[in-house]
């Protein structure tokens, strides 16, 4: 039998699927017996061993780790132990320590690094008993806007190979998009899952800062970073964020808050629902297909009876520079710890110490990681720290207190997510400011801390995906996620898939 979508052999066993399985359908099919998560894990891997080649989405895979998972989910399941989301397998972000896998960060420095322990989101998928496919490409310490600062090279946008898939969790994207996973984990610390969910043309979510342990997620900017979702559609992510979300001690910024259900508004109609939009993202930036299929999905709304209030957000233009600095700066810090002496690579010859750091860290780092650390320690040093990180830190602020204002207004705020849909390779790559500027709309949500997603809202002249951003006020993941899941039951945009 052959999966005529995709010309690879599938399982004997059980029918082929087809192309759309979200992680709802697939837990359906584990339900009625029609397909085990062995069988299930057997179709991924073979749809990875075919199309990775061409897309470098993943980093590591390890079918014989996939598969003891799988069997296992297949024994809770057998036993009357299994939950929704039993035996479905999913990727994982190569941010995220893995016992037992490698886990790279996308950078040499931690080429040779294998997890002696998981992260908290990891612990929390295994105890779901969710099979993990491999671990997927990422921008170096999660640096950049397109998959390019990857040590192991670029990821490959699946609906035209010569385009990125943004970043930096582009493999995630990339991965999802092509269908070699039905899911999979990523984080955000200035758009990081939105900005290549919308280049993929798949749905993605950053809940609000705190909200998921960041407990053996390896630290860019901690003040920012944020875990969350990736999959076809609002209603999986809703599944996966009741599987990450979460208390832990473990790390300090982890929120004391009961469990929630973030599936529960799905159903909710939008009559009477208030969208705001900032009128400083509908300006002359927004041009074109994006601006057309984004004006196309506020009227399919106001259809399904939300009203739509004009509001006002006029320090988000600052959001790109302030970003710029903070992140830096926390990313300064955090990457302190890779010196060759506790974990990772080593230059192999060096004289004293002071050599042995610097060699390890000028080998080891990529050239976005060490403007990074140089920007961030300048920023941060004796007369500087005033002029520049002081005085993001005041534009944070100011940049919080305009959502504020705004959710006075409204209930949701939306607008693009990214200013383009996917670019070429190369095409960003020499002129730093212009790539930062991919996140122009996406930055300033991480500073407010505030949970934004992207979904599919159409396509452009060329074939490319168009994302559209919701944000929430603090804790609304379960509102927004609603708002996208009834748009979605009246378009189609995110059931599309590219041909491979
Ligand atoms: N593109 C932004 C950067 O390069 C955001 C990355 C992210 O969210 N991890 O820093």
């Amino acid at each position: 039998m052959r999966d005529a979508a995709w010309g690879t052999p599938t399982c004997m066993t059980h029918p082929p699927r087809t192309m759309t399985d979200t992680l709802k359908s697939l837990s359906t099919t584990l339900a009625a017996g029609k397909a085990s998560s062995v069988e299930l894990c057997q179709d991924y891997l073979a749809r990875i061993q075919t199309h990775n080649p061409g897309l470098n989405a993943f980093i590591s895979v390890d079918a014989d780790k996939t598969l003891a998972e799988a069997r296992a989910a297949d024994a809770q399941r057998a036993e009357g132990r299994g939950g929704v989301l039993t035996g479905v397998p999913i990727a994982h972000k190569d941010i995220f320590c893995a016992e037992g896998w490698l886990t790279t960060c996308g950078s040499r420095i931690l080429s040779n690094f294998v997890s002696p322990y998981d992260a908290h989101v990891i612990e929390q998928f295994k105890a779901a008993g969710m099979p993990c496919l491999g671990k997927t490409n990422m921008d170096e310490f999660a640096m950049g806007s397109s998959n390019e600062t990857s040590f192991y090279g670029p990821v490959r946008n699946p609906w035209d190979i010569e385009r990125v898939p943004g970043g930096s969790s582009g493999g995630s994207a990339a991965c999802v998009a092509a269908r070699l996973a039905p899911a999979a984990t990523g984080t955000d610390t200035g758009g990081s899952i939105r900005q290549p969910a919308a280049l993929c043309g798949i749905t993605g979510l950053k809940p609000t800062y705190g909200v998921v342990s960041r407990y053996g997620m390896i630290a860019f900017a901690s003040s920012l970073d944020q875990a969350g979702p990736m999959a076809q559609t609002a209603e999986d992510c809703g599944l996966l964020l009741n599987v990450m979300a979460g208390f832990d001690t473990r790390d300090s910024t982890s929120l004391e808050r009961p469990k929630e259900d973030y599936t529960r508004s799905l159903n909710q109609p939008l009559a009477g629902l208030k969208i705001g939009l900032p009128r400083e993202f509908f300006g002359p930036g927004l041009v074109g297909d994006t601006a057309k299929a984004v004006e196309d999905a506020i009227a399919q709304l106001r259809k399904l009876g939300a009203q739509t209030v004009e509001v006002g957000l006029p320090n988000s233009k600052l959001s790109v520079a302030a970003y710029y600095v903070l992140a830096p700066a926390e990313a300064s810090s955090n990457l302190s710890r890779f010196d060759g002496v506790r974990y990772g690579y080593r230059t192999p010859e060096y004289g004293d110490l002071t050599d042995m750091y610097e060699k390890t860290r000028a080998e080891g780092f990529g050239s976005e990681v060490k403007r990074r650390i140089m920007i961030g320690a300048y920023v941060l040093s004796h007369g500087y720290y005033d002029a520049y990180y002081i005085q993001a830190q005041k534009l944070r602020r100011l940049i919080a207190n305009d959502f504020a204002a705004a959710f006075q207004q409204c209930d949701v705020i939306l607008s693009p997510t990214a200013p383009t849909t996917a670019f070429k390779l190369g095409e960003k790559t020499a002129d730093p400011v212009e790539m930062y500027l991919s996140d122009i709309y996406t930055i300033a949500v991480n500073l407010a801390g505030l949970p934004g997603m992207s979904l599919p809202c159409g396509f452009d002249a060329r074939g490319l995906p168009i994302g559209l951003q919701l944000i929430g006020n603090y804790f609304d993941e379960a509102r927004i996620l609603g708002v996208a899941h009834q748009y979605q039951l009246a378009a189609d945009w995110h059931a599309r898939a590219p041909t491979l």
